[in-house]
């Protein structure tokens, strides 16, 4: 198990966002969330990283507990990716900059070998040729896929993704899923949340369908997109296919 969490609440304030939530990601497994907004879908990525500190219950990633008090926090986020919605890239740097600072600053790595890593997996989001662009120079596709780039260059045991074509114009989504689904074949491990039915349908090896804070239902996409069990599953469904 790569992922363990037990038990996982999450509270702001009286508003009670997470309930109880257990969740075991595999080594190589591509689980995809769903469910509608303001269901908890971020709250609970979030918690697996201890961006958001829970208010109840266990994250254990790689074997490490995130939710011990005594926990070196910065050296176990090193294993965890995080693709956001919106890129997050740094404006003010290069694409190769973006890639290789937290190499340099968080791992240690020389100049060379960062740059190495990142060109490396610039090659891997096809896009070794945008190496010295600004990210505004980028279509919102191509800065996705550099934020992914960066997000591997850190070799992480896992990578979560929060939406990670949502706010892209509809004829950009292909490339960002294609990197997607590439990373999945290689064996990464993989935590999305995405409103791609069809990528959840082709890529996940288990969907999850999340609703007020808790798993309502999770199981082989073709189960929970195809043919789900709890009503409240198909009334989402029935609004999103
Ligand atoms: P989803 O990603 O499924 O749309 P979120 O996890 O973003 O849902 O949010 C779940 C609920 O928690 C929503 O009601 C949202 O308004 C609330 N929420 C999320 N983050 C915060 C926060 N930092 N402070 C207060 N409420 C929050
Ligand atoms: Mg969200």
């Amino acid at each position: 198990m790569i992922i363990e969490i037990s038990g996982l609440g999450k509270s702001f304030g009286s508003l009670e966002v997470l309930r109880g939530i257990d969740l075991q990601v595999e080594r190589g497994e591509v689980v995809c969330v769903i469910g509608p907004s303001g269901s908890g879908k971020s709250t609970l990525l979030r918690c697996v990283n201890l961006l958001e500190e829970p208010s109840a219950g266990k994250v254990v990633v790689q074997g490490t507990e995130l939710t011990d008090p005594d926990t070196d926090l910065d050296g176990a986020r090193r294993h965890i990716g995080m693709v956001f919605q919106q890129f997050n890239l740094f404006a003010h740097l290069s694409v190769l900059e973006n890639l290789t600072v937290a190499q340099r600053k968080v791992l240690g790595r020389d100049k060379k070998t960062a740059e190495k890593t990142a060109r490396d997996n610039l090659d891997r989001v096809g896009l070794a040729e945008k190496a010295d662009s600004m990210p505004a120079q980028l279509s919102g596709g191509q800065q996705q896929r550099v934020a992914i780039a960066r997000a591997l260059s850190m070799n992480p045991k896992v990578m979560l993704f929060d939406e990670p074509t949502s706010a892209l114009d509809p004829e950009l989504v292909g490339d960002v899923l294609g990197v997607m689904r590439q990373l999945a074949d290689e064996g990464m491990t993989m935590l999305v949340v995405t409103h791609e039915m069809q990528f959840a349908r082709e890529v996940a090896d288990r969907v999850l369908f999340m609703d007020g804070g808790g798993i309502v239902e999770q199981g082989d996409p073709a189960d929970v997109i195809g043919n789900p069990k709890e009503e409240r599953t198909r009334t989402f469904l029935a609004r999103v296919l």
